[in-house]
């Protein structure tokens, strides 16, 4: 015990140890802490309680679209003018469709070499290392890490797969939804709720054939539909992500979308949503693993046989293993 009172960690230091460093930036600290969230670490309560007030100064901004659309480039450049900026940044990859590469697999396609030495970048894609409910619980906190570390923005990537899109736009306070042309999902995509979660429409690879009548087709099929946030209308910005050609305009939409917010009042709301999202993947987790502690395989496959030959109902078969 120290005089903080806080527990030692196995490789030594304490909790307190470790977020003090991780609030000076210190890469290897935020790395433990955010390792401590995908293997859902029984200390992970009192990093919880160290980072709570630190947590919700970062402008988050959740990038989604499909596999080759360009958002790994596009992360790299918008990391890079952040930093001309002066400020700070953390990047979290989520791929939930592959849960087992480990960790190093996206960061390593976001092509960020030039960072590597600046400690005013940190990147770090997420695993679920075993979790008992995949990524939904360790994303939220994985955010909050970064975020109560104290970078100015923190971008997160997800690939382009249904609910983890809405998972995390959700999350951020600003969703940037990045499409190409010869992607194959243009107007697709747009039908499917994309601008639905777009606060700002990212056209890549500009400098190919077929961008303008993607931007031309998005703008089409945005005068069709309302937005969930009433007056915002999202700007479509083209860019050049391998050269970087549009991505001070991509930020300046980025930033103006998150003082619009701010402006509006809407950004406490968002906040209030994400804290919803943040507390319910607690929840579902729990109720997981208290699932999982009640229940055998061999009670589960018993119930599973009598269901599949028509001797039970599914419900009869989940109050038997799950009384409500
Ligand atoms: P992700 O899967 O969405 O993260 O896509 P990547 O960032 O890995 O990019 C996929 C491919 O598209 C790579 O070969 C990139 O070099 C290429 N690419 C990315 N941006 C552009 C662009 O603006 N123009 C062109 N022509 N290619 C690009």
């Amino acid at each position: 015990m120290t005089s903080s009172g806080s527990r030692g960690l196995r490789s030594g230091g304490t909790v307190a140890d470790l977020v003090a460093s991780a609030r000076e930036l210190q890469p290897g600290a935020v790395a433990r802490l955010i390792s401590l969230v995908e293997t859902d670490s029984p200390v992970l309560r009192e990093v919880a309680v160290a980072l709570a007030p630190h947590a919700g100064r970062a402008q988050v901004v959740g990038i989604t679209g499909s596999p080759g659309v360009g958002k790994s480039t596009t992360i790299s450049a918008l990391s890079h003018a952040i930093r001309q900026q002066g400020r700070t940044v953390g990047v979290l990859s989520v791929d939930p469709s592959s849960p087992f590469t480990g960790g190093a697999l996206l960061g390593d396609r976001i092509r960020m070499l030039e960072h590597a030495t600046d400690q005013g970048v940190f990147v770090r894609s997420l695993a679920s290392r075993g979790r008992l409910g995949g990524l939904s619980a360790a994303v939220p906190q994985a955010l909050r890490v970064l975020d109560a570390s104290g970078y100015d923005v923190v971008l997160i990537e997800t690939v382009g797969a249904g609910q983890a899109e809405l998972e995390i736009a959700s999350l951020a306070d600003t969703t940037l939804v990045v499409l190409a042309p010869g992607a194959g999902d243009g107007v697709q995509a747009a039908k499917a709720g994309i601008l639905e979660i777009a606060d700002v429409l990212v056209v890549n690879k500009a400098d190919r054939e077929g961008s303008a009548t993607v931007a031309r087709d998005l703008s089409r099929t945005q005068s069709y539909h309302s937005t969930s946030d009433g007056s915002w209308v999202a700007p479509i910005v083209q860019i050049v992500a391998t050269d970087g050609g549009g991505i001070d305009e991509l930020l300046a939409a980025a930033d103006g979308h998150f003082a619009w917010l701010a402006s509006t009042g809407s950004l406490a709301g968002r906040r209030r949503r994400r804290a919803t999202a943040e507390v319910e993947a607690i929840v579902i987790d729990r109720v997981r693993a208290r699932f999982a502690s009640l229940t055998s395989s061999a009670a589960l496959d018993a119930v599973a046989e009598n269901v599949a030959c028509g001797a039970m109902d599914p419900y009869s078969a989940a109050d038997r293993l799950f009384p409500i």
